[in-house]
C-alpha cells in the first residue's frame, strides 16, 4: 500500500477507526523520514455532529504534530449537508437515504482535497466489517460489479483521482475500538443523525451474528472477495473515465454524480 517517500492523506472524521489509523500510521512515519502525513476532515455541515468531530480530529492532529486539513460542504458545493437534505427531501421523493448523497458528495470532497495538497494516497479507515458489510450490499443490490471497483487498493485510472487505501481492511471493527481504548485515543462516539441505511444495519447484524456462532468468517468472505475480483473486473466494462463537463473531476458520465445531486437539488 505505502511506498517509503509517499505523501499519504487519511481520511480523519474523529470516529474511532480513523483516529486509530492516524495514531497507527504516524507510529509507523517516524521510520520513514521521506514519507510525509497529513489530514483530512470533511466538514459536511451537520449541525451538533460534525462540529464537535471536527474538535475531536483537530486535537488528535496537534497532538501528534500532523497537519490538519478541513474540506466543507459549503466552501465545495455552495450548500451544508443540512441544507441540501432540506431542498432534496422537497424536491425529490421522501424514500431519500442521506448516507448515499453523503457517500458520493464526501467521496469528491476527499479526492479534491488530497489532490489539492498533492497527496499520493488517501487512506481511508474502512474496516473488515466495512467491507464485507459492502461486499453484501452490493449483492444485496444487484450492484455486483461495483465489487470489482470496491477495493483495498485502487487503481491510478485517472490522474485527476488520488490512488485510494484501506489499510485497515483486514482488521475488526472490535479491534480498532479495542486499540482506541488501550490506547486512551479521544474519539467521536455520537451517531450521526443521519444514518439511517437499514439495510447496511441488517447486513452488519447479520453478519456478527454468523461470526459470533462461526469465528473467523469475515476473514473468510473478504478473502473470497479477494479470489472472485479477478474474474469480475473482467467482466466490468472497462468504460473508461472522462471529465465531469461541469467541474471537471473524473466521472464515467457525462455530468458526475455530485453534479446531478446539485441539479437535483436546484
Ligand atoms: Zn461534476
Amino acid at each position: 500500500m505505502f511506498k517509503f517517500d509517499d505523501k499519504i492523506a487519511i481520511a480523519v472524521s474523529g470516529g474511532k477507526d480513523s483516529v486509530s489509523l492516524l495514531r497507527v500510521l504516524a507510529k509507523i512515519e517516524q521510520k520513514y523520514p521521506k514519507a510525509q502525513l497529513a489530514a483530512i476532515t470533511v466538514d459536511e455541515g451537520i449541525r451538533g455532529y460534525r462540529d464537535e468531530a471536527l474538535e475531536i480530529a483537530a486535537e488528535n492532529c496537534k497532538m501528534l504534530g500532523i497537519e490538519h486539513h478541513v474540506v466543507s460542504f459549503k466552501e465545495l458545493y455552495g450548500y451544508t449537508f443540512d441544507q441540501m437534505i432540506r431542498r432534496l427531501k422537497q424536491k425529490a421523493d421522501d424514500r431519500l437515504t442521506p448516507c448515499a448523497y453523503c457517500g458520493v458528495l464526501r467521496r469528491k470532497a476527499l479526492n479534491v482535497a488530497s489532490r489539492k495538497i498533492k497527496a499520493d494516497k488517501l487512506a481511508t479507515a474502512h474496516t473488515l466489517d466495512d467491507e464485507t458489510q459492502t461486499f453484501l450490499l452490493n449483492i444485496l443490490h444487484g450492484d455486483v460489479l461495483r465489487i470489482a471497483k470496491e477495493k483495498p487498493v485502487t487503481d491510478g485510472v485517472h490522474p485527476k483521482l488520488v490512488k485510494r487505501i484501506k489499510p485497515f481492511c483486514e482488521i475488526p471493527e472490535k479491534e480498532t475500538a479495542l486499540y482506541a481504548y488501550v490506547k486512551g485515543v479521544k474519539f467521536q462516539g455520537k451517531p450521526c443523525p443521519y444514518a439511517s441505511e437499514a439495510l447496511r444495519n441488517d447486513a452488519r447484524m447479520m453478519l456478527n451474528m454468523v461470526e459470533d456462532k462461526h469465528p473467523g468468517i469475515k476473514f473468510t468472505i473478504f478473502k473470497s472477495i479477494e479470489r472472485i475480483r479477478p474474474a469480475l473486473e473482467e467482466v466490468a466494462s472497462k468504460e473508461g473515465l472522462g471529465e465531469c463537463v461541469e467541474c471537471g473531476e473524473p466521472t464515467t458520465e457525462r455530468l458526475c454524480r455530485t453534479c446531478q445531486i446539485r441539479q437535483q437539488m436546484e
